[in-house]
């Protein structure tokens, strides 16, 4: 009897087993359970002939209707030709043989073809496909079968094994499995309702009803939400058991003497989240928090104000930025909101004061060293930087508290290397202004605590946004920035490409590889390359169009984008910010977190290039200060449904309502990280929007499960599913935590 580690081999022999390996990558009898049928024919029932796709991969049920043969030109023998049907609808076969073929293809038969739909004298046909016939006394017993059975029908493995193949393959296996362990308890199956392990694949498999197929695929989706619900509760159940150095801040030190100079009243959010904050942070076991919230909604201040604290109890915190550009804004704008109190140690600054170091990768030397120094012998009691801050060279005295900005530009691993600089596990705050749907916070930041700020501050004006998709309005645009910048604003051009040379028309990868660049070229070119006929916006042309541009004649026009060398990005981004620049051409690198108050319009080009998201970000830009922001989505796109996705975006300003829009219309894989999108991906049947209800039901039931028994030493069958999850691909897939 097999069980689910059982290599294919020894079942279904090398000859079955090998296609399957080579394709599929399913060595274990459990692989092959696994491997799902993508659809079932109901029975009896013949294909749809009608729905072809040229291309495409099919596995059909049809009849013969014809066959004639003819000898061919160039070569000795006779080449067949084939008209099947499903009744209405007909596909040609081609052989360029007839021998074999001519005694068993014969008017009337019937069986199971495949191959790959070609279009030839405009008809379908197949070109030598793989078929498989019911013959005359088998027909009556296979449509029998098939009129009691729904067909399964899988992906092929090459060749050699089409769906029919892979079919009796599963049949073998089912019929040698022996008794294999459920993972998930027999209590939270009643409760459930769900099918036990053996009966799930073998409703799977072996469907009879549309029913079957259901109820097993139903227990499918549960087991991928369980197992990484339970390996999330482990997740956190070990961050409850490790101890650190609890943080409070003193009477009469920085924090009290931070608020009492601050500008403005905190929102009754901020309040709130400071306050799970400083509980978390009084605590001897390291927070794990995500901190949700709009794009200005005022995460960076409470942020601060926690970093404040730890260094009132004399530790240190570290702000990890995606970008230098990020870096450097966070570096300006947490020493201008400290004020002296940024100059301790130094002549004329606070007595409680601390200091501030900046650390990126491309610092002179000097400056450089000067900061690591800082940070390793405690005097600068925040350090903020990009990735360099993870290098080991960099050294704290005493870390306390990590701040992460935009986690979505950071993996697991990072986040994890500069948490090991630390003597003891230090606080972990994670700050994203990208709106989370409840199920995707819950699954890919499934281990940490969540805190969300819905409101804005006060006094911030709304952003209006417009679709421009007609060529006659597109001056009229560029007269419109031209007006703001006389009424004393500024203005963002954002483009998806630099231009300045080849390579960069690639989209960038949207987690966790980064890099300045990484982040500067827009992603998810949710239409297929071939659609683009016409070259993208670059930075670097539009500046020059723009300077050419008799409304604009006048204007400072800067550019900025991720390879220009990080002094000048510095420089345009402070000059910006001082307003002695007009009009900024930018790249996707003024995404996240840039934030000049006085620039109140954003034109994006190509705006069809843009995932939703992205675009909700990127006009978070604007209307940052007390004039109302405007936003033009310029496109040329011909394409109904990006237009529609356009307007969506224009049509709101909820944020998670354009997060979950975003979803439905992009893969889960992209949401998740590439290597979701594999073949042996683990969330083949689950939507996390659409099973939202039975995500909520998992999670509850792996948190029990596990808050009973953290080492899962009474569910040892769970153990093992979540121990074989973990190293396979789901760690990368965890990695966007
Ligand atoms: P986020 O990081 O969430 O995008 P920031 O913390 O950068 O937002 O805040 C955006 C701007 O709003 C900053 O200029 C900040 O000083 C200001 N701000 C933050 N909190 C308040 C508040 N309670 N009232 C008024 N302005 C605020
Ligand atoms: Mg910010």
């Amino acid at each position: 009897m097999a069980d689910l580690s059982t290599p294919l081999g020894k079942v279904v022999g090398q000859p079955s087993a090998s296609p399957l390996a080579k394709h599929r990558g399913l060595h274990t009898v459990g692989d092959l359970l696994d491997f799902v049928p993508r659809r079932y024919f109901e029975p009896g029932r013949l294909t749809d002939l009608s729905s072809l796709v040229e291309g495409q991969d099919v596995t059909v049920v049809a009849r013969v209707d014809r066959v004639s043969t003819r000898p061919m030109r160039q070569r000795k023998g006779r080449m067949l030709n084939a008209t099947i049907t499903d009744g209405a609808h007909e596909l040609d076969l081609t052989f360029f043989s007839a021998y074999g073929h001519e005694a068993r293809l014969v008017p009337g038969a019937l069986g199971l073809f495949a191959g790959t739909v070609g279009r030839f004298h405009q008809s379908w046909q197949l070109t030598h496909p793989d078929y498989q016939l019911f013959d005359a006394e088998q027909e009556q017993e296979a449509v029998e079968q098939y009129t009691a059975n729904l067909i399964p029908i899988y992906l092929p493995a090459g060749k050699q094994m089409p769906s029919w193949k892979v079919r009796s393959v599963a049949q073998i296996v089912l019929a040698s499995l022996g008794e294999i362990p459920d993972h998930v308890p027999p209590e939270v199956r009643a409760r459930r309702g769900l099918v036990d392990i053996a009966s799930m694949y073998r409703l799977l498999h072996q469907p009879s009803t549309d029913k079957d197929v259901s109820r097993a695929r139903y227990r499918r989706k549960y087991d991928e939400a369980f197992t990484i619900q339970t390996v999330l509760a482990q997740r956190r159940a070990a961050g409850a058991g490790l101890r650190t150095t609890p943080r409070v801040p003193r009477e009469g030190g920085l924090l009290q003497a931070f608020d009492a100079r601050l500008p403005f009243e905190l929102t009754a959010g901020q309040q709130q989240v400071s306050t799970e904050i400083a509980k978390d942070l009084a605590c001897e076991h390291p927070m794990h928090r995500l901190l949700q919230g709009e794009v200005g909604s005022g995460k960076t201040v409470v942020a601060l104000r926690a970093m404040l604290s730890v260094i009132d109890s004399g530790g240190q915190s570290a702000l990890l930025a995606p970008t230098e550009v990020l870096a450097s804004q966070h570096f300006r704008s947490i020493t201008s909101m400290l004020g002296d109190l940024a100059e301790g140690g130094m002549l004329g600054g606070s007595q409680i004061g601390t200091q501030v170091s900046l650390l990126t990768g491309s610092q002179p030397v000097g400056i450089r060293r000067r900061s690591l120094l800082d940070a390793a012998s405690g005097d600068a009691g925040i350090v903020v930087g990009t990735h360099a801050l993870i290098q080991e060279q960099v050294q704290f005295f005493d870390l306390g508290l990590v701040v992460v900005d935009e986690q979505h530009r950071f993996g697991v691993e990072q986040r994890d290397a500069l948490r090991g600089k630390a003597r003891q596990p230090p606080h972990v705050l994670v700050m994203t202004a990208t709106p989370i749907p409840r199920t995707v916070a819950m699954t890919v930041f499934g281990d940490m605590e969540t805190s969300t700020l819905t409101e804005l501050p006060q006094g911030r004006s709304p952003i209006a946004t417009h679709v421009v998709s007609n060529p006659r309005w597109f001056q009229r645009t560029w007269e419109r920035v031209a007006e703001e910048v006389r009424a004393g604003h500024q203005t963002y051009v954002v483009c998806p490409r630099i231009g300045d040379s080849d390579a960069d028309g690639e989209p960038a990868a949207t987690g966790r590889q980064w890099s300045d660049e990484d982040v500067d070229v827009a992603f998810g070119p949710d239409e297929p390359a071939t659609t683009v006929a016409r070259e993208l916006r670059s930075v670097l042309e539009m500046e020059v169009e723009l300077a050419d541009n008799p409304a604009l004649a006048g204007l400072r026009i800067a550019t900025l984008h991720g390879r220009m060398a990080p002094d000048d990005k510095d420089e345009v981004m402070r000059a910006f910010a001082l307003g002695t620049i007009d009009v900024l051409v930018a790249t996707t690198v003024i995404e996240v977190g840039v934030d000049v108050a006085n620039a109140t319009v954003m034109v994006i080009m190509d705006a069809d290039r843009f995932g939703i998201s992205q675009l909700h970000q990127l006009r978070g830009r604007v209307g940052r200060g007390t004039s109302p922001g405007l936003c033009l989505l310029v496109t040329e796109t011909a394409s109904e449904m990006v237009q529609q996705r356009l307007l969506a975006v224009a049509a709101t300003n909820d944020g998670l309502a354009l997060a979950r829009l975003d979803l439905e219309q992009r893969r889960e894989g992209d949401v998740l990280g590439a290597a979701q999108s594999g073949g042996k991906s683990q969330l083949r049947l689950l939507r996390l929007l659409r099973d939202e209800d039975l995500i909520l039901a998992a999670r509850q039931d792996a948190f029990a499960i596990v808050g009973a028994d953290p080492g899962l030493e009474q569910h040892p069958a769970l153990r093992d599913v979540v121990a074989f999850a973990l190293d396979d691909e789901q760690a990368a897939y965890l990695e966007r935590g």
